[in-house]
C-alpha cells in the first residue's frame, strides 16, 4: 500500500485504501469513502479555480470574475458545446508522475577498504554470531545488531506500514534504531541483509530498508542483499566467496550443534549454571576457529569433543520433563526478541525446548530445484540441487556420525526424509516462506517423541498460515497424540495472551507425559512381581494346576 500510495501522489492523485473484511458494520468503510468523495471535489474544484484563474490571466479582461459555476446559463447552448469538446480533450491528457525509484547506492571496493561499517539485523543469535568472524576474517567490518531490543519495535513501526508482516517490521527497525542511535558514522555505514529472492516480503526488505534511509535522509547509505538467486544487486565491495560459503556451512552447524546440545542439558543440570558455562565455552572457540578458518579435520575433532563434553556433563532427572518443539517463521522461531523469549519459557515452566536447526531452511531452499519440478524448474536446476544437497551431506558427516554415538543426542533427520514427512500432508510446491518444512519438522519433533508444539506465526504471514497453522488439524488427525498450538507474533500481540496458550498447551503435555509414566509404572510393576498381564489365561493356569494337585 505504501508503494500505491508514493506513486499516486507522485502523479498528483488522491490515495485512499479501504479494507473490506467480514464485519457487518460498515460506518468506517463508508466514512472514508465520504472522506475520499469530499476529497476529489476538493481537488476538482482547486483545479478548476486554478484554471479560471490562468484563463483570466491569460485574457487580462474583466470578464474573469464571471460566475463559473452559472456558465451554462450565460453562455448560449452552442456555445458550451463546442467548448466540451475542448475540456474532454484536456480531460484525457495524462498527468505526469514522478519517478518513485530509489536510487541504488553500490557498495564499493573504496568504501570497503575505508573500514565502512557494515550492520547487520539479527535473526538467529547463536548461529548469527559465528558467521561475524568469517566477514571479518574477509575484511569487512561486520557489526551485528542486539539480539534482544524491544525499541526496534517501535522503530520498525515508525517507517514500515503496520499491516507488513511483522518479521518485516522488527528487521527495519533494527537496522533504522541502530543508524540513528548516533553510534556510528553515518557517512561511513552500510547495511546487510539476507533475501531469500522468492515469492514473500523476506524479498522486499531491501526496498523497505532504502525507503526508511531515505524518508530520514540517508538514502546514501548502501544495502548490501545476499541472497541465493540473482537479484540484479551488484556491489563490486562486496562478494561471498566458496572459501566464505564453506566457512559458513560450518558456522552454522556449529550453531546448530552448540543449539542442541544446550536445549537437551540444561533443563537437568545439576549444579546450575553448568550448561550455560559449556556452551560459552564452546561458542569462544568455535568463534576463534572461525576467526582464523577452519578445515574439515579440525571440524571433525572439536564436533567430537562438544558431544562428549555435554554427553558427559552431570544431569539429574533427564528425560523426565515434557520436551517441547519450536517450529515457526525463520525470524519468529529464533530471534528471542520476536518470539518474547519462547525458549526461555518453555523452561520456566519445566519443560525441555527442542528447536530444529536453521542450516535445514537452506537445504529446504536448495531442494526447491528437485521439488518443484511439477511447476517448471529444469531438469538442470534439479541435478545442480542433488550436487548441493551431497556436498553439504559430505560436510555434515562428522556432525552426524558424533550424534550417532552419543548417549543423549541424536541426529537430525535427512532433508529428503524431511520431505517425505511433509509430502503426506502438502505439495512440496509449496515454497514460500519456510514452505513444507515447516509441516516436516513438526511431523519429524511428533515422530521423535516431541509431540508437543509451539508453531510461531508472525501476523501477516500467509505463506505460514497456509503450511503451519492450516495443517495442524490433519497432524492431530493423523498423529493423535500431538498437542499443537499456534502462537501468534507481531508489535501489538498481548504477551499474556501468548503465554496463555503457551502455558494451556504444557499443561496438556504435562498431563500426557503423568499419563503415560503412571502406565509405565503399572507395566514395570507388573512385570516385577511376575504378575501376568491377561487375568483370564491366570484363572485358567491356576485351575489346571489345582486340579492336577488334587489328581
Ligand atoms: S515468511 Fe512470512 S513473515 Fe517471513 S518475510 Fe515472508 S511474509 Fe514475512
Amino acid at each position: 500500500t505504501d508503494q500505491v500510495q508514493e506513486v499516486l501522489e507522485a502523479a498528483g492523485k488522491v490515495y485512499t485504501v479501504l479494507k473490506i473484511d467480514e464485519v457487518s458494520n460498515l460506518g468506517a468503510a463508508r466514512i472514508r469513502v465520504r472522506s475520499l468523495l469530499a476529497a476529489l471535489k476538493d481537488q476538482a474544484d482547486r483545479e478548476a479555480e486554478a484554471a479560471a484563474d490562468a484563463a483570466a490571466e491569460k485574457r487580462g479582461c474583466p470578464a474573469a470574475c464571471i460566475d463559473l459555476n452559472n456558465l451554462d446559463k450565460l453562455v448560449p447552448a452552442s456555445f458550451t458545446e463546442k467548448a466540451d469538446g475542448v475540456v474532454a480533450a484536456a480531460e484525457v491528457e495524462q498527468r505526469e508522475g514522478a519517478s518513485t525509484e530509489f536510487e541504488r547506492v553500490q557498495f564499493t571496493e573504496e568504501m570497503r577498504d575505508a573500514g565502512y561499517t557494515i550492520l547487520a539485523p539479527q535473526m538467529a543469535p547463536y548461529h548469527f554470531e559465528l558467521l561475524v568472524p568469517i566477514f571479518k576474517r574477509a575484511g569487512y567490518n561486520a557489526v551485528l545488531l542486539p539480539s534482544v531490543d524491544h525499541g526496534a519495535v517501535d522503530a520498525g513501526l515508525k517507517y514500515v506500514n503496520n499491516d507488513i508482516c511483522y518479521p518485516s517490521i522488527l528487521v527495519t527497525g533494527q537496522i533504522m534504531e541502530a543508524v540513528l542511535s548516533g553510534k556510528y558514522d553515518t557517512d561511513k555505514l552500510a547495511v546487510l541483509i539476507t533475501q531469500t529472492g522468492g515469492g514473500c516480503r523476506a524479498t522486499n526488505y531491501i526496498s523497505l530498508i532504502r525507503k526508511a534511509l531515505k524518508s530520514v535522509g540517508l538514502g546514501h547509505i548502501p544495502v548490501i542483499a545476499i541472497s541465493f538467486k540473482d537479484l540484479g544487486e551488484d556491489n563490486p565491495g562486496f562478494k561471498i566467496t566458496p572459501k566464505m560459503l564453506y566457512q559458513a556451512i560450518y558456522a552454522l552447524q556449529y550453531g546448530d550443534l552448540l543449539m542442541m546440545c544446550l536445549y537437551r542439558t540444561r533443563p537437568y543440570e545439576v549444579e546450575p549454571g553448568s550448561a550455560n558455562r559449556l556452551f560459552d565455552y564452546w561458542m569462544d572457540a568455535c568463534k576463534h576457529q572461525l576467526q582464523r578458518g577452519v578445515r574439515q579435520s579440525e571440524f571433525r575433532r572439536t564436533v567430537r569433543r562438544i558431544v562428549e563434553d555435554f554427553d558427559t556433563l552431570p544431569l539429574a532427572g533427564e528425560g523426565t520433563k515434557p520436551r517441547v518443539g519450536v517450529v515457526g517463521e525463520i525470524l519468529v522461531k529464533f530471534h528471542p526478541t520476536a518470539n518474547n523469549q519462547i525458549v526461555d519459557v518453555i523452561e520456566r515452566e519445566g519443560c525441555e525446548a527442542v528447536v530444529p536447526g536453521l542450516i535445514e531452511f537452506f537445504l529446504f531452499g536448495i531442494a526447491g530445484g528437485i521439488f518443484q519440478q511439477p511447476i517448471g524448474k529444469s531438469k538442470k536446476s534439479a541435478l545442480g540441487s542433488r550436487i548441493g544437497l551431497a556436498a553439504v551431506k559430505k560436510l555434515r558427516k562428522p556432525v552426524n556420525d558424533a550424534l550417532e554415538k552419543s548417549a543423549r543426542f541424536h541426529p537430525p533427520a535427512d532433508i529428503y526424509e524431511l520431505a517425505e514427512y511433509a509430502e503426506e500432508i502438502l505439495s512440496l510446491c509449496n515454497s514460500m516462506g519456510e514452505g513444507w518444512l515447516l509441516t516436516a519438522e513438526m511431523v519429524e519433533l511428533i515422530r521423535s517423541g516431541c509431540p508437543n508444539v509451539v508453531c510461531t506465526q508472525p501476523f501477516a504471514c500467509l505463506p505460514n498460515h497456509v503450511v503451519g497453522k492450516a495443517t495442524i488439524k490433519e497432524l492431530r488427525r493423523r498423529y493423535p497424540e500431538s498437542n499443537i498450538v499456534a502462537v501468534d507474533y507481531d508489535p501489538g500481540a498481548s504477551e499474556v495472551n501468548q503465554l496463555n496458550r503457551i502455558k494451556l498447551m504444557i499443561a496438556v503435555a504435562k498431563a500426557n507425559l503423568a499419563e503415560k509414566e503412571a502406565e509405565a509404572r503399572a507395566a514395570r510393576d507388573a512385570a516385577r512381581d511376575g504378575a501376568p498381564e491377561d487375568p483370564e489365561p491366570v484363572a485358567e493356569a491356576v485351575e489346571v494346576e489345582t486340579t492336577e494337585v488334587a489328581e
